[in-house]
């Protein structure tokens, strides 16, 4: 059945209320056509009625001698099998044929049930009034009675034993259909409670029950999602501690090695002394640069870090970035593809540049020799892409290049003294702006970043647009009112 709940529980009440009643009723009207033949009609209680009368009439000479005036009337008692009781019009009895009859035992009718009482005026006593009251129902007239006392009980048996029947299977269909799937939740309840998040209550109709369930799923599912969020963010932390404690510790533990080198004596000569002063420098330089990344990197998590933004056009901005960046890197093949797009962005000039100096860096420190930079416009973002024809990147390292601390395979060797956080302070600055970064390697082959930046349209932001152009569309009609 796809009914709700709420249409089910309705439909059971009324079969409840209507289909007993409607059995009740079909099984009187059968009952007392069957047997309306044989069971006489109002006729015939009033001809008992009126042979009573003229019984009563004829023989009231004979009402002082009760044993002659039973005699006289016995047959017709006998006939109808009834009891008669004769009362003077004062009320005062002065007949009871039950005093000369033979009981054979009470009646299970009640009395109330078994009484007529008839007005007889006559000749002799005047005005007097009788009580016939019938000792069976299987005599006619009042064979009627009983089929109809019987039709009536056996309707309401009929009718109980249909409402029993039904509030016992919509017991049944609603515990199956509610009370089952309610357990489930609480079992579930309990499940997630302890930890299982994996435990799925399987319902497949779809009404109130069904949509609470999926309701119920999806926030299980939420909740297992959020928590494995989490243990990856800790996991993540805790990774993080460790790669930042070990690249303090190991520079540190080498300029320690060659100062300890120094005063010990073991550099004797001058160009000793040289190349140990040398290793320091440059351990420290990579200590320095660790700590300012991390630095930078801290101010982006705790969200400290400002963009000062302000309007640019994108020719002149990426043609002054390229030239200095050709500058910084003499001994590379930095090439500007294409021509540049004249556009308005609103970027931190400072930051972006930052970005592409630190993307062509790491094609350089990843053995480019010949960098490829192309800039253009695509669906309200201007795009640059710089491409290297270094190492390239091993597809397994590929989706976590942008994890703070991930270095690749190839790099992990500290060779290249890399701090692992370049590109994710790339990511943040890029994504801040309202554009996304991107990387596709071959290894062997090379390397290609590209990243979007969100065009300026006269003091609207890219997605605004479609709104103004609604506002420009619509003032006309709302200027009349
Ligand atoms: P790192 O300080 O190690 O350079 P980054 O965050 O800048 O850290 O880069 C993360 C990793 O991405 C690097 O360790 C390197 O494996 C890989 N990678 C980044 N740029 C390139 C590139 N142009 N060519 C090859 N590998 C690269």
């Amino acid at each position: 059945m796809r009914w709700g709940l709420k249409p089910r529980l309705i439909f059971a009440f009324i079969s409840i209320i209507v289909l007993p009643i409607v059995a009740s009723i079909l099984f009187i009207a059968l009952f007392s056509s069957g047997v309306d033949q044989q069971a006489g009609n109002e006729d015939d209680l009033d001809l008992l009625l009126s042979e009573v009368k003229s019984t009563i009439d004829e023989n009231a000479g004979y009402l002082t001698e009760p044993a002659l005036f039973y005699e006289k009337v016995s047959p017709l008692l006998e006939k109808y099998d009834i009891e008669l009781k004769v009362f003077s019009a004062s009320g005062d009895p002065i007949f009871n044929s039950a005093a000369h009859q033979r009981s054979d035992g009470a009646s299970i009718w009640p009395d109330r049930l078994r009484k007529f009482n008839v007005d007889i005026l006559t000749q002799e006593h005047g005005e007097l009034s009788a009580e016939i009251k019938a000792n069976s129902f299987s005599v006619q007239p009042f064979r009627q009675f009983q089929v109809i006392i019987y039709a009536v009980l056996g309707g309401a048996v009929i009718g109980l034993s249909v409402l029993a029947a039904l509030i016992l299977l919509w017991t049944w269909y609603i515990s199956k259909t509610v009370l089952h799937p309610l357990k489930d939740i609480y079992h579930a309840t309990e499940e997630v409670i302890e930890g299982n998040l994996d435990y799925k209550i399987r319902y497949v109709k779809k009404d109130e029950i069904g949509r609470f369930i999926e309701g119920f799923n999806l926030m299980r599912s939420h909740l297992k999602k959020s928590i494995e969020q989490r243990q990856q963010y800790e996991q993540a932390r805790k990774q993080q501690i460790a790669s930042i404690s070990h690249d303090l510790r190991t520079p540190l533990a080498s300029i320690k090695g060659y100062v300890e080198g120094l005063e010990d004596g073991i550099a004797r000569n001058e160009e000793m002394q040289q190349k140990y002063y040398r290793v320091i420098k440059s351990k420290t330089d990579q200590l320095d640069r660790l700590i300012d990344d991390l630095f930078e990197f801290s101010k982006f998590e705790l969200e400290q870090l400002s963009i000062d933004k302000s309007l640019v056009n994108s020719s002149e901005f990426f043609q002054e970035a390229f030239l200095s960046a050709q500058m910084d890197y003499r001994d590379v093949d930095l090439v500007l593809a294409g021509p540049l797009p004249s556009v308005s962005l609103n970027i931190d000039s400072a930051r972006i540049k930052q970005v592409m100096s630190n993307l062509v860096d790491n094609a350089v420190k990843y053995g480019g020799t010949k960098i490829v930079m192309e800039v253009g416009e695509h669906g309200g973002f201007v795009q640059l892409s710089i491409k290297d024809n270094g190492q390239g990147i091993h597809s397994e390292d590929l989706p976590y290049i942008f994890n703070a601390f991930y270095r690749g395979e190839k790099s992990r060797s500290r060779e290249s003294g890399g701090t692992g956080l370049g590109l994710a302070i790339v990511k943040y600055i890029i994504e801040a702006h309202g554009g996304e970064i991107h990387a596709k390697s071959q290894p062997g082959i090379g390397s290609e970043f590209t990243f979007t930046l969100p065009l300026y349209l006269r003091g609207v932001k890219h997605g605004e647009r479609t709104l103004c152009f609604f506002c420009v569309l619509f003032l006309p009609l709302f200027s009349e009112f």
